[in-house]
C-alpha cells in the first residue's frame, strides 16, 4: 500500500472513531509504528489531529457545538459570503470557510456527507453544491483558500462571471477532481 493510500485511511478512520492507538494502526496496516508516526506527523502539524499517549485523537471534535465560527479543515474564521455547509448523517452539520476546504472534507468523509450547501456567489441563496457551477482560476482574490472555487447556481451567471474576471466553468465531480488533483501536487491541505 502507498503512504498516501494509508494516511487516507488513518484520516477517514480518525474522523469515525476520534481517537486511535499507534500499535492498533501499525498492526492493521502491517507496518512499524516508526511509519505510522511518520504517517501522522503531517496530520498533528496541519492541526488536523493531536498526539495522546501513544495514539492520536480527532482534534476540534466539538465542531458542531462550539466552534460553527472556524473552518472545520483549516480552522479559518468563517465568511459567511464564502462558506458552505456540509450536512452530515446522525443530524451534524460542519462548516467550511469556503468550497476548497468543502470539498476536501466532502472527499475526507465520503458517504458521511448527505448534502453541501454553499451560496450562490451572484444572488447570494443557498444552493446545493452538487448541483452548482464553480468558477476556478478566476482573477478576483477572494482572500480565502487557493485554488478557489465560486460557486453558481446557474451556468449562465458562472459563465459571465467567467468572461468578466476571468476563469473557467467546471461542474461539481470536475471541482473535485482538480482540488484533488491540486492537493497531490502540492501535498499539503490549504
Ligand atoms: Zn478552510
Ligand atoms: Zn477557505
Amino acid at each position: 500500500m502507498l503512504a498516501s493510500e494509508r494516511q487516507k485511511q488513518i484520516k477517514e478512520l480518525v474522523v469515525r472513531r476520534k481517537a486511535l492507538k499507534i500499535s492498533e494502526l501499525s498492526e492493521r496496516f502491517q507496518v512499524s509504528d516508526m511509519t505510522i508516526h511518520r504517517d501522522i506527523k503531517a496530520m498533528v502539524a496541519s492541526g488536523f489531529v493531536v498526539k495522546t499517549f501513544g495514539g492520536i485523537s480527532l482534534a476540534n471534535q466539538d465542531t458542531n457545538v462550539s466552534n460553527r465560527n472556524e473552518c472545520v479543515v483549516c480552522y479559518k474564521t468563517i465568511n459567511n459570503r464564502l462558506s458552505c455547509r456540509l450536512i452530515l448523517t446522525e443530524n451534524r452539520v460542519e462548516t467550511a470557510c469556503c468550497m476548497h476546504c468543502g470539498f476536501i472534507r466532502n472527499q475526507m468523509l465520503d458517504n458521511e456527507v448527505l448534502e453541501i450547501l454553499c451560496d450562490d456567489f451572484f444572488t447570494n441563496t443557498t444552493i446545493s453544491a452538487r448541483n452548482a457551477y464553480f468558477v476556478l482560476e478566476t482573477t478576483l482574490d477572494l482572500g480565502c483558500c487557493q485554488p478557489q472555487f465560486l460557486p453558481f447556481n446557474q451556468s449562465e451567471h458562472a459563465k459571465r462571471f467567467a468572461r468578466g474576471f476571468g476563469g473557467n466553468v467546471v461542474t461539481f465531480t470536475e471541482a473535485m477532481e482538480k482540488e484533488a488533483k491540486q492537493r497531490e501536487k502540492s501535498k499539503g491541505c490549504c
